[in-house]
């Protein structure tokens, strides 16, 4: 297999190339200014690229100059690779904490993130262009191939008034639920699936009852300790990936 000169892997929007061999595809300013002046890379030197869709790609520098340069592509190293259709929605929480979160879901698996205010939520505004930004660059970091879409944040309720049932909803109650794994064990594996997990002042009442009688929810417990809103949203991924999603291969 040909070898990139460094680990280098850069990230490129799927609009500014088609990935095939010889395609040239311009740098933003930033790429160009990380990849001459931060790595040091000059004409010639190999790097690994993707965007998201078209699996990872061995590319070079065709041009670079402080501010602009061009790649050129190569060839496919690696195909691409959804994750299992799995929709994060977190109530958002500190800013480190939220970060963590967006994060870890890239890192664990997750098709979708959306962030979702609830009664309880403390954190006012979401910035989503930033926690795209932390997809992008755990992605760049951890060998993925696919970046979560950071839905705009919306309200619990505008979300839940949409809510067909169709996409089968695991929400993690800490006022208990059934087990989190006996739940998954007895799920719908073909079905699309979220979980959601709330913020550090918990549910209110009324959400909880709420997401109990939505059509394909279910309340369950992760465990007799109460967790930070960050360790749920990990837990609750990783029991999801064991039990429904593509950690078996
Ligand atoms: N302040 C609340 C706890 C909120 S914990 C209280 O004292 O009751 C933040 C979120 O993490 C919760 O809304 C829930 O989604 C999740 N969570 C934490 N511990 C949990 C547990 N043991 N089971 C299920 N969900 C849990």
């Amino acid at each position: 297999m040909p070898q990139a000169a460094a680990k280098i892997r850069l990230h490129l929007a799927t609009e500014a190339a088609a990935f095939e061999p010889g395609a040239e595809v311009a740098l933003e300013r930033e790429q160009a200014t990380y990849l001459g002046a931060v790595m040091r890379l000059g004409q010639g030197a190999r790097l690994m690229v993707f965007n998201g869709r078209d699996g990872e790609w061995l590319a070079e520098v065709a041009a670079l100059t402080k501010r602009s340069g061009a790649l050129r592509l190569l060839e496919p190293l690696r195909p691409a690779m959804t994750p299992p259709d799995l929709w994060l929605l977190f109530a958002p929480i500190k800013k480190a904490r939220t970060d963590f979160i967006v994060e870890k879901a890239c890192e664990l698996g997750c098709r979708r993130i959306l962030p979702v205010f609830t009664e309880y939520t403390n954190a006012e505004r979401v910035n989503r262009a930033r926690l795209q930004a932390h997809c992008v660059e755990a992605a760049e970091q951890c060998g993925l191939v696919f970046v979560p879409e950071v839905a705009e944040p919306s309200t619990l309720s505008a979300l839940l008034a949409g809510w067909t049932g169709e996409r089968r909803l695991m929400f993690c109650s800490e006022r208990g639920g059934r087990p989190a794994r006996a739940a998954l064990a007895e799920a719908d594996r073909t079905a699309p699936w979220a979980v959601l997990t709330g913020p550090e002042g918990g549910f209110s009442a009324a959400e909880a009852a709420r997401l109990e009688s939505l059509p394909g929810a279910r309340a369950v417990s992760l465990g007799p300790r109460i967790l930070r809103a960050d360790t749920a949203a990990v837990a609750v991924i990783t029991l999801w990936q064991a039990m429904l999603g593509d950690w078996e291969g």
